[in-house]
């Protein structure tokens, strides 16, 4: 059988190889751990420093680490850090410019970034690198700090073992089963006192690695444990979004009251799109020593949710924030979908669990939804 669909496992102490390994490659290892009482994304030295026998609880503005009662590695959700905080920085330096006689000589940035090792990435994350791999690659500019960093990078995936409370992948078919755009796959299974890994080899490179890995062939029964994790995992989704012809649905509703009563809500404070991991959107700021003689262009990221982001001659095109919510769900869930031929929405849950009044996409959805009268019952024409 070919390796790319045979699959093979890993016993628990055997994590520690897949570090071993990775780093003898030259790859950073990152991947999950706790900080300040939130499982985030930070560098990794050996698998005790992923949090072993944690837990999270999520929902709308709410976020607590619990113990679990097993010693589960991957026993949790997605935390507010995503894989794009290494892909695509908060804020990059893109060029430094000195002064020499009457001109200015610019030096690009040319610093070779790190080769990534990613563990731990979900189904919806590996979602979430290709629509910014679509946004940041496919089309007609390149992001040359995004290609150099995801050309490098080695990613082991996680079949999940666990939805969050705010996960709504299920809906957005995103997941909970890594499909596509990894090197490595891990399902966790741990059952009778055996705990173990069930892998899928992506690439060769992932298969090169696994070779170097004490591991053996998966048997009947551990494929259908491991695909039982998952089965398990899609029936505990924490929220759902009818997501049938939501674009036609959203365009109709420019003017719906509902925007309104979220904007009395809405703090325009950006959170969401900063936990967002498809969101991309940034902003330059050229700033200069004291002499003059040294002048430097960063890129940081923005949001859709500031004043600036829309300001043209003359103002904001935003000044409400009714009208920054709806440009942001909007994005997310109709126009970028005529922008880029994908929903910008890969149902992760981070922008309802890290709203600060607990705003939740999917229920502003629902409620432009229900006001609506059945498709079936819909005059022919009617709102086409
Ligand atoms: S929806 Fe929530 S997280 Fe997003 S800007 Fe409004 S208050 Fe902030
Ligand atoms: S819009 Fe919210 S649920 Fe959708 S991908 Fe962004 S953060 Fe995740």
């Amino acid at each position: 059988m070919d390796p790319l669909q045979r699959k093979f496992t890993i016993e628990r102490p055997h994590l520690r190889l897949v570090f071993d390994v990775l780093a003898g490659r030259g790859y950073r290892i990152l991947g999950p751990t706790i900080r300040e009482g939130a499982i985030v994304y930070d560098e990794l030295e050996a698998p005790s420093d992923l949090p072993v026998g944690w837990t999270d609880e999520q929902d709308g503005g709410a976020y607590r680490l619990k113990k679990r009662a097993d010693e589960a590695v991957f026993g949790f959700a997605v935390g507010p850090h995503s894989w794009k905080k290494y892909l695509h920085p908060p804020v990059l330096r893109l060029w430094k410019a000195e002064r020499k006689g009457d001109g200015l000589q610019i030096a690009p940035e040319d610093e070779e970034p790190p080769k990534y090792a990613f563990i731990g990435v979900r189904s919806c994350e590996l979602h979430a690198i290709a629509v910014q791999d679509r946004v940041l690659l496919g089309g007609t500019y390149v992001d040359p700090a995004y290609k150099k960093r995801r050309d490098r990078c080695f990613i082991v995936a996680v079949n999940c073992g666990q939805a969050g409370g705010t996960c709504f992948c299920v809906s957005m078919n995103t997941g909970p089963r890594a499909t596509f755009g990894f090197d490595l796959a891990l399902t966790e299974v741990l059952e009778g006192g055996r705990h173990y890994f069930v892998v899928e080899v992506g690439t060769e490179e992932g298969g090169e690695v696994l070779g170097e890995i004490t591991h053996a062939e998966a048997g009947v029964e551990e494929r259908a444990s491991a695909a039982a994790v998952v089965a398990r995992t899609a029936g505990q989704m924490g929220r759902s979004l009818d997501t049938a012809g939501i674009k036609e649905l959203l365009y109709r509703n420019y003017e719906h009251p509902r925007w309104d009563e979220v904007a009395k809500r809405c703090l325009t404070c950006a959170n969401c799109t900063m936990v967002c991991p498809t969101c991309f959107c940034s902003t330059v700021e050229d700033v200069t020593d004291l002499t003059g003689e040294h002048a430097e262009r960063w890129r940081r990221w923005d949001s859709c949710f500031t004043l600036d982001f829309s300001h043209l001659h003359g103002g904001s095109v935003r000044t409400s924030n009714k009208s920054r919510y709806r440009q942001w769900m909007t994005h997310k869930l109709a126009t970028w979908i005529d922008q880029f031929g994908t929903s910008g929405c890969v149902g992760c849950g981070r922008c309802i669990t890290w709203c600060p009044v607990g705003i939740d996409i999917t229920e502003e959805a629902r409620a432009i939804r229900l006001t609506e009268p059945a498709p079936a019952k819909r005059e022919w024409g009617q709102g086409e």
